[in-house]
């Protein structure tokens, strides 16, 4: 090999390097971007109880929105505060009638039937109605695809979660670190909560973490695509 050869080759090799890590810097400057696009719903299902005024309370302190699948007899019970989430921009969706499986996919047209009521009874407390829906246990593998179907038709998002933290059997320490686990790498999480005292006292520290992990905390609004099981 000539002299001449080598140092073309020596050159080449040189610029190839430099090609390749000004693309990687690149690469790494979109990641760090999209960041800032990391975005968590936080879920609260089975009330609204005698607990969502706290959970309200905490998410009002962070300056955050929550949303709340509530089941039908719950809203009945406690009216006032459906209406304050409603007034206060958090997101509002339904969790069925009976949150029993058997009774829920008694026919065809149960499961259906149980969200209309539930729309029926948030209309007559704040005069509005909502498309969100949370079914029961997930919308799969309990629900057929006829019934499912029926959803859509009807104009109802059904949404699912990405993150289960499985709160009903999990310390606060649990919840916050089943919530890390599951969330890395995930830029969009929609996080399930259940109302309770363990949410209750949880939450604040659930909200700061997620804010240092860089997600923005936001309420699930209709005109999202649903993330759901299907
Ligand atoms: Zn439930």
């Amino acid at each position: 090999m000539t002299k001449k050869v080598k140092n073309i080759i020596l050159k080449s090799s040189i610029f190839l390097m430099s090609l390749i890590l000004i693309v990687s810097a690149f690469d790494k400057m979109t990641a760090y971007g999209d960041q800032n696009e990391k975005v968590a719903y936080i879920t609260f299902d089975d009330g609204p109880s005698k607990y969502t005024s706290q959970i309200i309370d905490t998410l009002d302190k962070n300056n955050v929105k929550g949303t709340f699948f509530m089941v039908n007899d719950n809203m009945i019970v406690f009216k006032d505060v459906v209406k304050r989430m409603n007034s206060e921009g958090h997101g509002t969706g339904f969790h069925g009638v009976t949150h029993d499986i058997k009774e829920l996919y008694k026919n065809e047209y149960s499961a259906i039937e149980e969200f209309r009521t539930c729309n029926r009874t948030f209309y007559n407390i704040t005069g509005e109605t909502s498309r969100l829906v949370r079914i029961p246990f997930g919308s799969k593998p309990y629900m057929l695809e006829s019934i499912y179907k029926k959803f859509i038709d009807e104009g109802f998002l059904v949404w699912d979660w990405t993150i289960d933290t499985e709160d009903w059997k999990s310390s606060e320490d649990q919840i916050v670190s089943n919530i890390l686990y599951y969330a890395r790498e995930k830029d969009e999480i929609v996080i399930l909560l259940h109302e309770n005292q363990r949410t209750v006292d949880c939450l604040d520290n659930i909200i700061t973490i997620l804010k240092e992990r860089g997600y923005e905390i936001k309420p699930i609004t209709e005109d999202l695509k649903p993330k759901n099981f299907w």
